[in-house]
């Protein structure tokens, strides 16, 4: 894990003073190492009956997909406002400053369907609780928020309570 830990890049002062920024270009760009991370947030999935893998646009999409074909699943996509081109339900979270919203397609979800949601880092996990409750209120059953990577310092994990929380890399820093 430590060498996967190593293929990260720590950008500080990225996209502004004080944030410690993860950069996992470094990472998906080795060949092996990203195989190997999707392999081991993936793996622990097999046989679990999962229907379907969501992905939050737009690093998400890259960890959510490749999970989505080892498991043998759909990809569902959760995208920023206005990219969805049909029927979509939405949810407003906060930012720093301001407000964003986050859209699924209604009808890619059915009620019952066990997902796991991906996303490449976990920071103060506001992303993540709102499109659980995106998809929450559509019927869906989540069965794992899966990231490749957490700021534990940050502890994302307050805002997502009730939900069952995975990150292959834990950073302190
Ligand atoms: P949050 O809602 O704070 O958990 O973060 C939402 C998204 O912002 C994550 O999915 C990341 O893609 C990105 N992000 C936030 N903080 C960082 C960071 N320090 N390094 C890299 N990406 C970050």
């Amino acid at each position: 894990m430590q060498n996967l830990k190593k293929r990260i890049r720590n950008v500080p002062d990225f996209p502004k003073k004080g944030i410690q920024f993860k950069d996992i270009t470094t990472l998906l760009s080795d060949p092996a190492s990203y195989q190997r991370a999707i392999d081991l947030m993936a793996h622990r999935h097999f046989d679990k009956g999962i229907d379907a893998v969501v992905g939050v646009e737009a690093r998400g999409f890259i960890m959510g997909a490749a999970m989505a074909y080892k498991l043998g699943t759909g990809v569902l996509l959760v995208r920023k406002k206005g990219k969805l081109p049909h029927k979509t339900v939405s949810v407003s979270y906060a930012l720093e400053y301001g407000k964003d919203q986050l859209e699924i397609h209604e009808d890619s979800i059915t009620p019952g369907m066990r997902i796991i949601v991906a996303d490449d880092v976990l920071a103060t996990g506001g992303t993540m609780a709102a499109v659980v409750e995106m998809l929450t209120s559509l019927g869906a059953r989540i069965v794992e928020c899966c990231f490749l990577a957490e700021l534990t310092s940050l502890d994302g994990r307050s805002k997502l309570k009730g939900q069952k929380v995975f990150s292959l890399l834990k950073f302190d820093d």
